[in-house]
């Protein structure tokens, strides 16, 4: 499976990735419903939104009028960090061939950055479940520390480290889960721990190792 295109995306051209099973597939933890709103229209809102942010500031340029700079600025690391995130997480999820433990190499980088699966885990789920109003729980690869860190990213873009590739992302934002979960965030995070796809977070792994040897130190 090709996880990046090598291609540079031209300004202004993102597009929303298609979903790689059908919107009931990861029934009963997420609802058909849910998934509907979250891809079509809200991911698909950010898509639009980060296109026009990006050939506005191509007009900001050309102009060069940058009175509002600021304000593009902030539209750029919000939007574009949503359509990566939410990007990731649709590949993150699968069903069926989900759950499952992971595979013998990203166990490796567990142990080395965590000490065990079971801390990890742990780690993993308490930060999820306690990312202050909207966010995501992240794992990601820190090429500048060669180690796996678990984030509680603020919206899509706060509280990150420079450098991190996201690998593993828990949505939850409230439009995640609460068609079928209400207030209970601890039980769709529970839950969506069983739709893990291990395969795809190892091949980010990798990917990240690899494409980040040049700038390791
Ligand atoms: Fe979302």
């Amino acid at each position: 499976m090709q996880l990046y295109n090598s291609a540079a995306v031209p300004i202004g051209a993102h597009t929303l990735p298609p979903l790689l099973y059908p919107y009931h597939a990861l029934e009963p933890v997420i609802d058909e419903e849910t998934l509907r709103i979250h891809h079509d229209k809200l991911h698909k809102g950010i898509v639009e939104a980060l296109n026009k942010t990006e050939l506005k500031l191509a007009e900001v340029r050309k102009q060069g009028n940058y009175e509002y700079i600021e304000y593009y600025e902030k539209q750029l690391a919000f939007l574009g960090s949503g359509h990566i995130l939410h990007s990731i997480y649709w590949m993150n999820m699968t069903y069926p061939g989900a759950g499952g433990t992971p595979s013998e190499y990203l166990i490796r980088f567990i142990n080395l950055s965590f000490g065990s699966l079971t801390a990890f885990k742990d780690q993993f789920l308490a930060a999820t479940k306690n990312v202050e109003a909207s966010g995501f729980g992240i794992l990601g690869y820190n090429p500048a520390f060669k180690r796996l860190e678990i984030l509680q990213c603020g919206n899509f873009q706060n509280l990150t480290q420079w450098g991190i590739i996201p690998i593993l992302v828990c949505d939850v934002w409230e439009h995640s889960f609460f068609i079928k979960y209400h207030e209970n965030l601890s039980g769709y995070v529970d839950a969506w721990w069983n739709l893990i796809n291990w395969q795809d977070v190892k091949e980010r792994l990798v990917y990240a190792v690899e494409a980040n040897l040049p700038l390791q130190t």
